[in-house]
């Protein structure tokens, strides 16, 4: 991983962006530019930020990671805060005369923003969005190679459970098979696995419960890997017994959307022209309704992460880009059809990542 090259790319968007010095508080953000592995236990707790001048990098951290931040981060200076990041940040601006200190206005919060803004008075707080985020856009290879090693083993775990799925297992006994598979492998996963049957298929983000999964009804499964950092993220939609003629027709369409999409992405095209590849061909078969979320989104260090290929939001897709492409149709009270398959722009087109071949063809 190029921490070096990552460092002086985000201090040419400081110079562009008149930030002499910067606060780095998203742990992916963290890592990514640092190597720094502690995760946040929770929104309102701190593993330790990064600050960055021109010519100086820190991990700010308290006791408890201090060991850990001069091993993994070699090349940033370790401080510890005992008294609270806010003095520490005091000493530091006082040192280095700095007057201007950007923070990431999407991941601090309020309180935090509050003591900041009291302790360091004469200090201009600037908020900055993205800086760091449009840097992690564009994987380098080594983390392309990462995010296909994380899916190599989700996908390993996912054909293993597709292949002993039978009528009868509840769906939190499928989802434990996944963690469990992956935990077997060194992993962890890269979000709570959601395994939705019958009517719970209709909620995109179902939350998987005792309910036994049956004959003649989908089931979607959508799991993750996260292995070294770095995450994947694929569905699968499985159907036990014969296929009803509903079925056919509400798979295919998803299907056909999604080939749409994988035949057509490529660099220079913006994400509300790939969202469109596949949202046509839903929208042309009548269950333009039924599709409610977007058709994909960035992956790597964060499960969801820029680009967004949605209707809302334009970004031109470029080599080197990570997202998935997951096209959706959801029927209350009957299920649904989620196809979800990562890939990468190329200089030419998109690859897709990975090669679980789960998918019914009619
Ligand atoms: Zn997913
Ligand atoms: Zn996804």
């Amino acid at each position: 991983m190029n921490y070096s090259g990552r460092l002086a790319d985000l201090r040419e968007s400081m110079r562009q962006a008149g930030l002499p010095a910067l606060l780095i508080s998203r742990p992916e953000n963290r890592r990514y530019l640092s190597g720094f592995k502690a995760d946040d236990g929770a929104f309102t707790e701190s593993s330790g930020h990064l600050l960055i001048t021109p010519e100086r990098a820190f991990v700010l951290t308290d006791f408890r990671y201090q060991e850990e931040a001069a091993e993994e981060a070699p090349g940033y200076e370790v401080r510890v805060y005992n008294r609270g990041l806010d003095k520490l940040l005091a000493e530091l601006a006082e040192e280095f005369s700095i007057k201007i200190l950007g923070f990431e206005e999407d991941y601090l919060i309020y309180k935090q923003v509050r003591i900041l803004s009291k302790t360091l008075g004469g200090l201009e707080l600037k908020p900055t969005t993205d800086l760091v985020s449009d840097l992690r856009i564009i994987k380098e290879p080594a983390e392309v190679e990462a995010v296909e090693a994380s899916l190599a083993l989700i996908e390993e775990v996912l054909d293993a459970l597709i292949e002993e799925l039978r009528p009868g297992i509840a769906e939190e006994d499928a989802a434990w098979q996944i963690v469990a598979g992956l935990r077997e492998r060194g992993a962890g996963i890269a979000f709570e696995p959601i395994v939705a049957s019958g009517p719970n298929g209709a909620k995109p983000h179902a939350v998987p419960g005792p309910r036994k999964i049956r004959e003649g009804e989908t089931i979607v499964m959508d799991v993750g890997a996260l292995l070294e950092g770095y995450r994947s993220d694929i569905t699968r939609t499985v159907w036990l017994g014969p296929f009803s003629d509903k079925f056919r027709q509400v798979y295919s369409t998803v299907r056909e959307a999604q080939l749409m999409a994988i035949e057509g992405i490529e660099p220079g095209m913006s994400t509300i022209q790939a969202d469109a590849l596949a949202r046509d061909v839903i929208k042309k078969a009548g269950f333009g309704e039924a599709f409610g979320h977007s058709l994909g989104h960035g992956v790597g260090l964060a499960t969801h992460e820029p680009p967004g290929l949605s209707p809302l939001k334009s970004v031109e897709l470029r080599p080197g880009m990570v997202h998935t492409i997951e096209p959706g149709i959801y029927l209350p009270g009957w299920g649904g059809v989620r196809l979800e398959v990562m890939a990468v722009v190329t200089e030419r087109g998109c690859r897709v990542l990975g090669n679980l071949n789960r998918f019914y063809s009619f």
